[in-house]
């Protein structure tokens, strides 16, 4: 049978490869926080998120434990997802400014999301062998997402995990690719990858990102769209 998104997304949330994860979203979710005591949280692992025929992928780092590990969904009722969400409704890729539940009628328009890695990890450190054993549903959404054209990472660690799996389909790439904010790398046949900070309360609250520079590289991401277009 052929692979699709929904294939890759039941796959993911039955997973149970990673037991210090699985073990850490169940704790999470029957502990809860207090302001969330009265939900039912997820407590399994968040698929991939967004509109299949998406040109731009972000890839984040993972869920977190109060926020995609409660809701379900990636970057969803938490600060990180306010600060994204908001950001692709500004630019025009996402329905409504605000991600607060997977009833909430968000919509992505022409993006999909998918972590590196798809379990809410302590600490917000998935291990590198988490985020290797993770990759093959990235991989997999990256096979069926096949009009993508700007591939926009959040942090270092989504990078090079993204650019792990690009390896191994066996992509030619160039050795080392430098991560900065606003950095953009040229990945053959028209992709392009474009780097930013992370959207965590740590860089978010700290003034490191702000929505005007996360803005900059969203300009970036669709003036590159455009001028596919008219490639
Ligand atoms: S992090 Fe990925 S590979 Fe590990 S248990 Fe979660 S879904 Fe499975």
């Amino acid at each position: 049978m052929p692979d699709s998104l929904a294939r890759v997304s039941r796959a993911v949330v039955d997973c149970e490869r990673c037991p210090r994860l699985r073990r850490w979203c169940r704790e999470a979710a029957r502990t809860k926080v207090k302001r969330f005591q009265d939900q039912e949280y997820w407590g399994r692992p968040v698929p991939g998120f967004g509109d299949p025929r998406a040109r731009l992928l972000v890839v984040g780092l993972a869920p977190a434990a109060h926020g995609g590990n409660r809701t379900g969904r990636v970057f969803t009722g938490d600060r990180s997802g306010d600060f994204l969400f908001a950001a692709l409704h500004r630019g025009g890729f996402a329905r409504q400014p605000e991600s607060l539940a997977r009833d909430d009628g968000q919509r992505l328009r022409d993006c999909y999301i998918a972590p590196v890695a798809r379990c809410a990890p302590p600490a917000n450190k998935p291990t590198p062998a988490e985020i290797a054993r993770c990759r093959e549903y990235l991989a997999r959404e990256w096979a069926l997402l096949k009009r993508v054209r700007a591939i926009l990472v959040l942090g270092r660690i989504a990078m090079d995990g993204f650019l792990a799996m690009l390896r191994e389909t066996g992509r030619p790439l160039p050795p080392r690719l430098e991560f900065t904010h606003g950095a953009a790398h040229d990945l053959g046949a028209g992709v392009r990858l474009f780097c930013s900070y992370h959207v965590s309360q740590q860089n978010t609250f700290t003034g490191r990102l702000t929505p005007r520079s996360f803005d900059a590289v969203l300009g970036k991401v669709k003036r590159h769209l455009a001028a596919e277009d008219h490639g």
